[in-house]
Formats: C-alpha cells, sequence, structure tokens
C-alpha cells in the first residue's frame, strides 16, 4: 500500500545560523494566501486508501468535525490506530496530511519555519505547520505534548477563529487556508506522570478517545495487517488481551494493537509462533526479568 503520507521528522529541517533581527519599525504583513510549491504539497497527498476499520462512529465524528474545521484531538494509548484513522480520513476527505512527529527537541521554529542560509543569502523556508496551513492540509501534530511549551503556544492562534499563523521572524501574519484542519495525538496515560497540556490548551480542540480496538474488530485487523489466518489472530488478540490486564501491574503500557500485528507478521513469514511472540509481544515491552517470564507464560498458554 502506498502511503503519501511524507513525515517531517522534527529537528530535520537545518538549523538557521543567520536569522535577520525582525526589523521594529516595519508593519505586520497579512496574507490570506500566500505561495506555496504545488509539488512540494503533493507529496502530502495519499493517493490510495489506507486501510482503516473503524472501530465505532469515528469517521462520522471526524467529518462533522472537518466540515466545521473543529480543531482535534485524538487520545488514547500509542499504537491503537490514531496514526492509520488521520491518514485514512485524510484520504477520504482528499486533503493532503503533512504529519509532525513531535519530540522533546521540537521547538515552534520547527513547526512554523526559519531563516536558513545558502549562496545567495538568507531565504525563508516555511515549516510543516505553515505549509499545511498555507495549503489547506490536515497538519497532524503526533504526540504534540512532548513538544517544548513554545511550540504549544505557537499553535493557539490557528485553534480559534482568529484561524492565524504568526510568523514572527518574517514579519508575516498567515490566514490559514479555509480546507486547513489541525490534529494532534495525546497519549493521556503515558504523559501524566512526566507532562501534560495545559487545559487552555486542551480546550481549543473536539477530542475522540481511542482504545485497543474491540477483540473482533483486532483480529480482523490483525488478520489483514499481518496476513496471517483467523485462528492465529484470535490467539495474538487473546494475549494481547491478557497483557493489558497488566497494565499497572508492572507494565506500563498493554501491548498495543501495533505489537500485535508485528507479531502476525513474524509469524507469516515464517518464524515459529513463541519465538515471534517473543520478538514482538514480550521482549520490547518488559526489562524486568519476573514480568518477563510471567508474559512468556502467557504466551505458552495460547502457542505450543
Ligand atoms: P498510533 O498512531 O495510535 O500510535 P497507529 O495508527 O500507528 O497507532 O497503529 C498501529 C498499527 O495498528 C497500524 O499501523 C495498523 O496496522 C494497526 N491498526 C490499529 N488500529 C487499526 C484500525 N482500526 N484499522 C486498521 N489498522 C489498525
Amino acid at each position: 500500500m502506498l502511503h503519501a503520507t511524507a513525515d517531517f521528522a522534527a529537528g530535520r529541517v537545518p538549523d538557521a545560523t543567520a536569522e535577520p533581527a525582525m526589523d521594529a519599525g516595519s508593519t505586520l504583513r497579512s496574507t490570506s494566501a500566500a505561495s506555496f510549491d504545488p509539488a512540494v504539497v503533493s507529496q502530502y497527498r495519499i493517493t490510495d486508501e489506507p486501510y482503516y476499520l473503524p472501530v465505532r462512529d469515528e469517521l462520522a465524528q471526524f467529518e462533522a468535525a472537518y466540515a466545521a474545521r473543529l480543531p482535534l484531538m485524538l487520545k488514547g494509548p500509542t499504537g491503537c490506530g490514531k496514526t492509520r484513522f488521520v491518514e485514512h480520513m485524510a484520504w477520504r476527505l482528499g486533503r493532503p496530511l503533512v504529519t509532525v512527529s513531535c519530540n522533546e527537541d521540537t521547538t515552534a521554529s520547527d513547526l512554523i519555519g526559519r531563516f536558513l542560509l545558502d549562496a545567495n543569502g538568507t531565504y525563508w523556508q516555511d515549516g510543516p505547520l505553515t505549509l499545511a496551513a498555507r495549503a489547506g492540509a490536515i497538519c497532524y501534530l503526533d504526540e504534540v505534548v512532548e513538544a517544548r511549551q513554545d511550540t504549544v503556544v505557537a499553535i493557539h492562534p490557528l485553534t480559534d477563529a482568529r484561524r492565524s499563523l504568526s510568523l514572527d521572524r518574517k514579519n508575516e501574519l498567515v490566514h490559514a487556508h479555509p480546507d486547513f484542519q489541525l490534529v494532534i495525538s495525546y497519549n493521556p496515560g503515558y504523559q501524566r506522570m512526566l507532562k501534560d497540556l495545559k487545559p487552555s490548551t486542551k480546550q481549543r480542540f473536539v477530542a475522540l478517545d481511542f482504545h485497543y480496538p474491540a477483540p473482533e474488530v483486532e483480529r480482523d485487523i490483525v488478520m489483514h495487517e499481518g496476513r496471517v489466518p483467523r485462528g492465529v489472530a484470535e490467539k495474538l488478540v487473546a494475549i494481547g488481551g491478557k497483557m493489558r490486564n497488566l497494565k499497572g501491574h508492572g507494565l506500563e503500557e498493554g501491548a498495543s494493537t501495533r505489537m500485535l500485528v508485528y507479531a502476525a507478521t513474524l509469524i507469516g513469514r515464517g518464524i515459529a509462533p513463541l519465538a515471534a511472540c517473543s520478538m514482538a509481544l514480550v521482549q520490547p515491552i518488559s526489562d524486568d526479568p519476573d514480568m518477563l517470564d510471567a508474559l512468556e507464560n502467557v504466551v505458552l498458554g495460547f502457542f505450543e
């Protein structure tokens, strides 16, 4: 399957060494449809339907939020289908999708843009958020809570009636294209102890709560994605369910749908089920010898 979703890994844009100071005397330039390179945007178009099995009413709910251009937050544990869902919806709505995987080094400039230097002097390079706002794309900020606080504040004006983005260094105010939508993902369980989004940020979004899919749905996903027979997928899903019960009893997070798909993929490629489960489900999730034993025993209950 072709996924045309390009990913702006945060920090990949070279660092600016020469950022001209803003001319204090100049007026702010306001642009409603500033130019962007269609060739650049076309790489963010999703041409083939990304496989996505709906879990409940989320397709209609996303469509309604998009129709009203409401900023959307996808809440849920890692690996439960949030990214695939956005890819599917961008394809359904015929919008380019610009994805940014945020991390603790992600700054506002990584999203908005910066001046770069070449042989001809300095030039401005739009960041992924600015590009999406200009081009009318869906911008998906994955794990935005990881980014630095200035990043989160920078997106605020895009989430309310202003729908604008201030490029302070360039002295420009970009008014988002009418088709632009902002989507963020957020893992509440994981972040609670470490970082959290401020209520003033959360309240700017409508939210869809994601969980691991119901067993029959997850079985079909594992069958499709891992290309394994139904019986194998059922066992993997049952193992996943038991592992999820250990969350909070020594496991920080339960086994994700992604992990089950990985186990199925290895089995589909000829790895014995016990070894595949060890590689994909047991070893990546814990380093504690007792927990590893317990998890291997869970697997032994289903595969020999
Ligand atoms: P997240 O963004 O929540 O971390 P992903 O969207 O990357 O998780 O999901 C991980 C994998 O799980 C996907 O690549 C896909 O194979 C599978 N998956 C999870 N939920 C679904 C679903 N509802 N339909 C199809 N595939 C799914």
